[in-house]
């Protein structure tokens, strides 16, 4: 069975069997696990991992490909195929109760960075997560505080994971070629909102707010936010200048940021 290829779905196929076999490993042992593969396609990752999984779960939003997974697996009941858009799905649903599950897929790279708001909403169900996405994307997430990459996304993931950076692929890797080198990394998943002493709804706010617009100071988008001048300055942090931006601070001083305003306004 084979269908016509649909380019706004982001279907840019590995071909490369050494990296499709690093992908699946990079899971770990996956023996006494739920996997959750997005995007399985025509399931270059998919075939390597059934076989090692108590339960794989595929998400596949293409009608064409959703059937000849389910035709491809029709006798393999630990794997299950789930005709649907990701963005849509409930993934802790899908997660036995008391057990956490894996994700796993080379993504469509149109809407990764709602995929990993999606996994960051879901985290406490999951454990690990190894992903494809475009390189610029991946070294984003992996940016430190300070350097030309970092950003909201990477204050949001490393708020949720701890990540590494695993393996770079040229686009002669997929078939047919992406126009984009694709990076693959590992997640996994442990929040850090308990050891900053922070409420996660609101300083998930917070973050959006500091990092509002690059070119300005935190302090300058904080104004623009709801804090007034004098608020801001008087519990400004001793050690932090007051030019700082958003991009430059470490997840403990943005901490320390907002611990002090909120306290001003308790
Ligand atoms: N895993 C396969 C591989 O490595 O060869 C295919 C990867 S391809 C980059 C992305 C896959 O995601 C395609 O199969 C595409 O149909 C599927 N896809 C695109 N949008 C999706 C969505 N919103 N939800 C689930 N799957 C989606």
């Amino acid at each position: 069975m084979t269908s016509p290829r649909k380019p706004k779905l982001g279907q840019n196929f590995l071909a490369d069997d050494t990296a499709r076999h690093a992908i699946a490993d990079a899971i770990g042992d996956p023996s006494d696990r739920t996997v959750i593969e997005i995007g399985p396609g025509h399931g270059a990752i998919t075939t390597i991992l059934a076989p090692r999984c108590r339960r794989l779960i595929l998400v596949e939003l293409d009608r064409a490909l959703a059937a000849e997974l389910r035709f491809r697996f029709r006798e393999t009941p630990s794997v299950e195929v789930i005709e649907a858009d990701i963005l849509t799905v409930d993934l802790p649903a899908l997660v036995p109760h008391g057990e956490t599950a894996d994700v796993i897929g080379n993504l469509p790279y149109y809407i990764t960075s709602d995929i990993l708001l999606k996994l960051f909403a879901a985290s406490a169900h999951l454990r690990r997560a190894v992903l494809m996405m475009q390189r610029e994307v991946a070294e984003r997430i992996a940016a430190s505080p300070g350097v030309r990459d970092y950003g909201l996304l990477s204050a949001t993931t490393q708020l949720y994971a701890r990540v590494d950076n695993l393996f770079t692929l040229p686009p002669s890797a997929f078939n047919p070629p992406p126009d984009v080198f694709s990076t693959v990394i590992r997640l996994d998943f442990a929040s850090r909102f308990a050891d900053l002493g922070v409420d996660p709804a609101s300083f998930d706010t917070f973050l959006r707010r500091a990092f509002a617009q690059k070119r300005k100071t935190l302090r300058n988008n904080l104004r623009a936010a709801n804090w007034t001048s004098t608020q801001i300055e008087s519990n400004w942090p001793e050690n932090l200048p007051p030019e700082a931006r958003a991009e430059s601070l470490t997840l403990e001083q943005m901490a320390s940021v907002y611990l002090a305003l909120n306290q001003s306004q308790a």
